[in-house]
């Protein structure tokens, strides 16, 4: 009981999403076990995948920075000690420590120097008083407003990164200190820098493809990136909010709107010699790339599994239940009466077996049948044979007394309703207690059985012919009326004394007979029995041997009992 109503409320849930049919049921669950381990493993995988590509792009962007940076500061030392190197030259301490003349030799000097290193732009040679001794052109150069105590200490000085519109890039304006004698500061040496080697080391460390490289101050003032500073780029100023959240980097990366608007992964160093930062850019579209391939492929691999699995579960299904639909399509024969289902019975297994079991089960219900079948026809011949002898006199073969009248009876109905008139021929055999008492009951017996033949062969085929007593016939004739009764009785009589006076042993046999017709002697069967048996009396009267119809006219009605 209990597993039924669990079974019932199983079916309610499962009927609604049409999965009540094993072929439905296999895929879903085929389905769900493979979707269910592939999709966590799956996922597993691609959350693990996602934790180590996005590790390997915070490596990658924090190097990228810290090289920059280190390199930026490296190549800043270089520049400081070559202009030192020039600063500590004959002409340029001698000249500077003597404080006059001898100009326009270190003009010369540093026109020779700038035409030597390309990246230098104008040179300016300075007393420590601050005065501009020599120079390659006109305007000074932008340093800090207290640059000069710097140099008095022996401490070289970096302007601020400006605009050259000449050389299309930016430079920055570069101080060292010049030293006489024991080490006596005596003036400074002064150039412009480009930052087009900057610009190349930052797209040297920049992360592959489509990394960006951005070179800041400490403002977020924007100096240079790796590809240069385009027009649009010249001051702009990386917001607060991302350089606070670039310096809190803790061992991740910041992700915020980069240079071309759209989302970025950043990393940011400091070159402490120049103050100034390195930022190391990836777009997220590309940084997470991979990432998104990978997920795509993992969902596309699902995807391939759900659909070859489905396909395997639909054929199994289809496979288990073509059987199944082969043995309830022959149930349903079988229910209908056709027992000459014979199913085939494929492969091995339970269905094959409970196929064959169906199979034995309809080849016994053939047999059964046919055997009942058998039995139901000898019932049926059986049944007609006492049907038969019920409504038959044993002796003559005709019909007995008790079939008469209802067979009478009917007639009456159907003669009244149609308004036709049927006969009656009565018929008693002469003397027949002498015959048996001089030939024997036995031959008495042949004399019936003789009369009943002859009657047969006198009438037409709708007539009726019974034994209605001992050695008493009646024939009744339907839609006949007493004139042409008269003539069948007659021939009738005729017949019986002819056929039985052939044989000179025996003693001649002959009839009287007597004709009564519906409704003239009588409405209903008896009455007209009634009237013949009293025209056989008259027969027997007169003399027998002999025919004799019922007086015309109408009869008291006999009531019937
Ligand atoms: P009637 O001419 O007046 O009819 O004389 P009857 O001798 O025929 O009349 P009755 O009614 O006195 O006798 C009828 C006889 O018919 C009596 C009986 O022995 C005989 N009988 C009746 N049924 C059978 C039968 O089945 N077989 C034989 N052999 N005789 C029968
Ligand atoms: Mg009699
Ligand atoms: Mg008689």
């Amino acid at each position: 009981m209990r597993i039924t109503s669990f079974e019932h409320s199983v079916a309610r849930v499962l009927r609604p999403m049409r999965l009540d049919r094993i072929k439905h049921k296999i895929v879903a669950f085929a389905l769900l076990a493979t979707l269910i381990p592939s999709a966590t493993t799956a996922w597993l995988s691609y959350t693990q995948n996602r934790a180590a590509l996005t590790e390997k792009i915070v490596e990658g962007l924090q190097r990228a920075s810290r090289q920059a940076a280190r390199e930026t500061d490296l190549w800043l030392k270089d520049r400081i000690y070559e202009l030192r190197v020039f600063g500590a030259s004959y002409e340029v301490s001698e000249i500077l420590d003597r404080g006059r003349g001898a100009a326009g030799r270190l003009t010369d000097y540093l026109r020779s120097v700038k035409a030597k290193v390309d990246d230098y732009g104008e040179l300016q040679a300075w007393s420590v008083d601050g005065r501009l001794v020599a120079t390659t052109a006109a305007t000074p150069h932008q340093l800090p407003d207290e640059w000069l105590a710097d140099i008095r200490q022996d401490k070289p000085v970096l302007g601020r990164p400006v605009w050259d519109s000449t050389l299309g890039r930016p430079i920055v304006a570069l101080a060292v200190p010049v030293a006489a004698g024991g080490g006596r500061v005596v003036g400074a040496l002064t150039t412009t820098v480009s930052l087009g080697s900057v610009e190349r080391i930052l797209a040297g460390a920049a992360p592959t493809g489509t990394g960006t490289m951005l070179l800041t101050q400490p403002s977020g003032l924007l100096i240079t990136t790796d590809v240069g500073l385009r027009g649009e780029l010249r001051g702009h100023v990386v917001p607060e909010a991302i350089l606070e959240q670039l310096q809190t980097g803790d061992g991740t990366v910041a992700s915020y709107e980069g240079l071309g608007g759209e989302p970025v992964l950043g990393a940011m160093s400091a070159a402490p010699q120049l103050g100034w930062s390195v930022i190391a850019e990836l777009p997220e579209r590309d940084a997470y790339a991979p990432i998104h391939r990978l997920r795509s492929i993992t969902m596309l691999t699902v995807a391939a599994l759900l659909v070859g699995v489905g396909l395997l579960a639909y054929l199994l299904g289809l496979l288990i239940v073509r059987p199944l639909t082969r043995l309830t399509q022959g149930a349903g024969q079988v229910a209908d009466g056709n027992l000459g289902v014979d199913l085939p019975v494929v492969g091995g297994g339970e269905l094959s077996y409970l196929t064959e079991i169906f199979n034995g089960m309809v080849e016994r219900l053939r047999e059964n049948k046919h055997e009942l079948d058998e039995r139901a026809e000898l019932l049926r011949r059986q049944n007609a044979e006492l049907e038969r002898l019920s409504i038959t006199d044993g002796l003559t073969g005709l019909y007995n007394r008790r079939h008469l009248m209802q067979t009478l009876d009917k007639e009456t109905l159907r003669a009244r309703r149609h308004e036709y008139s049927y006969a009656v021929v009565m018929l008693d055999v002469d003397h027949f207690k002498q015959y048996n008492d001089s030939c024997g009951h036995l031959a008495g017996d042949d004399v019936l059985t003789g009369i009943a033949a002859l009657l047969r062969e006198c009438i037409r085929e709708v007539d009726y012919p019974a034994r209605y007593g001992g050695e008493e016939f009646l024939v009744m004739l339907p839609e006949t009326d007493l004139e042409e009764a008269v003539r069948v009785a007659e021939r009738i009589r005729e017949r019986v004394q002819t056929g039985f006076a052939g044989d000179p042993e025996r003693r001649p046999v002959t009839t009287s007979v007597g004709v009564a017709e519906f409704p003239i002697h009588g409405t209903n069967p008896e009455a007209v029995i009634s009237a013949a048996d009293e025209a056989l009396y008259a027969a027997k009267q007169q003399g027998r041997n002999r025919v004799v119809a019922a007086k015309r006219g109408p009869r008291r009605a006999v009531k019937k009992a």
